[in-house]
């Protein structure tokens, strides 16, 4: 039997979501955002849906080589754009042999471009740091790196113009506007098409849009916002994390629950013990209190996570019982809800599901225990 810990992939709902993309953004490029193991939903998987999706993507992104050699392993023949770059004159070759595009952020990659030899001439984002100084030329940098790109032999005409924003999740932020602009003061010079917006940028941005726009984290159904929740932006999970509970006990008024003793039981009740800890990816710092779905219904996780288990308040389901299906994050339960109670991001406990954790490919109406879990949320 295979294990009821396991991540449901609900490919219909990653379709859906890339319409909602074309639908905010339309007419523009869409490069999708596949690193991390399609933030840890499985890349080919991810990929290959995207690509037969009605009007598919034009490209993917990925952060590093490696990534994309699976996509090409795995038969998919669209641009695929190297967002870090490349860090040896070895990778420019793999580039190459591949059809890959890469972004160029950095001297030493300008460089290793100019020394290879004769071959394919590869295709070049020229990375701009327009505010969020992590990566790529400064805008007085900006001019004389084209014009060395331009001049380069190993280079693709024509070359594109990638930045990166740094604040769009806050709609109120002057700083992203100021990104906007600066891009496209640069793009008006120096030509050939651009690229600015990730989520936060496509959906709360539409001046970011440019010509190619690089949705992740929307693609996967969580809101990339604070204030607005993925339903109101017309997103879906794609991602159901299940389990079930391993055991229901009894404990006295006054017992304290798992390791440090962290909660102690206000009353004589029930604790539900489910079969998912921070080895599967659930984050150890989920507080008592973070809900939890028993039976399609609220409950709180009491006590310490573990590596392999976290423990439930039961009280509200007093005929809960070994094998009912838990719902950790997904419908029912957004993982922006579970990963603000752990002071983290959705990103984060999305890409943070361990090799542990069996990827299934399912739907809301295709995994059997959830239809269970909607049945007896309606008793
Ligand atoms: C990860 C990434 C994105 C996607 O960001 P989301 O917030 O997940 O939409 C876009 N562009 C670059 C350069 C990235 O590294």
């Amino acid at each position: 039997m295979t294990r009821a810990t396991r991540a449901v992939i609900d490919l219909a709902a990653l379709q859906h979501n890339l319409q909602t993309v074309r639908s905010a953004a339309p007419g523009v490029g869409v490069m999708a955002i596949v690193k991390a193991n399609g933030y840890g939903h499985g890349l080919a998987r991810i990929a290959h849906a995207l690509a037969q999706a009605p009007g598919g993507c034009e490209a993917f992104g990925v952060a590093c080589l490696d990534e994309a050699l699976a996509l090409r392993e795995a038969g998919l023949r669209q641009p695929v754009v190297l967002l870090e770059g490349y860090t040896t004159p070895g990778d420019i070759e793999t580039i190459r042999r591949h059809r890959l595009q890469t972004v160029v952020h950095h001297e030493t990659q300008l460089d290793m471009l100019e020394r290879a030899g004769a071959g394919e001439p590869v295709p070049v984002w020229l990375k701009i740091d327009t505010g969020m100084h992590r990566l790529g030329f400064a805008p007085e940098a900006a001019a004389g790196a084209h014009a060395r790109l331009a001049a380069c032999p190993a280079v693709a005409d024509p070359i594109r113009l990638m930045s990166h924003l740094a604040n769009a999740d806050d709609r109120g932020d002057a700083r992203t506007q100021a990104q906007i602009d600066l891009l496209e003061r640069l793009a008006s010079t120096l030509g050939g098409a651009r690229s600015l917006a990730n989520s936060a940028g496509l959906l709360g941005w539409p001046a970011a849009h440019g010509d190619w726009v690089r949705p992740g984290i929307m693609l996967y159904g969580v809101s990339p916002f604070g204030d607005a929740d993925a339903p109101a932006l017309g997103l879906r999970p794609v991602m159901t994390l299940h389990s079930e509970l391993i055991a229901v006990n009894r404990y006295r008024r006054g017992d304290a629950i798992g390791y440090g003793g962290t909660w102690v039981c206000p009353e004589d009740m029930p604790v539900g013990v489910v079969g998912i800890g921070y080895g599967d990816g659930y984050p150890r710092h989920a507080p008592s209190g973070t809900p939890v779905l028993v039976n399609g219904r609220r409950v709180d996780l009491v006590g310490r996570v573990s590596m392999d288990m976290i423990c439930v308040d039961l009280r509200s389901q007093p005929r809960a019982r070994v094998g009912d299906p838990v719902v950790l994050w997904g419908e029912g339960l957004p993982v922006e809800t579970v990963a603000e109670r752990a002071a983290t991001i959705g990103y984060e406990l999305l890409c943070g599901v361990t090799q542990r954790v069996n990827l299934v490919v399912g739907g809301a109406s295709g995994a059997a225990d959830d239809g269970a879990a909607r049945r007896s949320s309606l008793r």
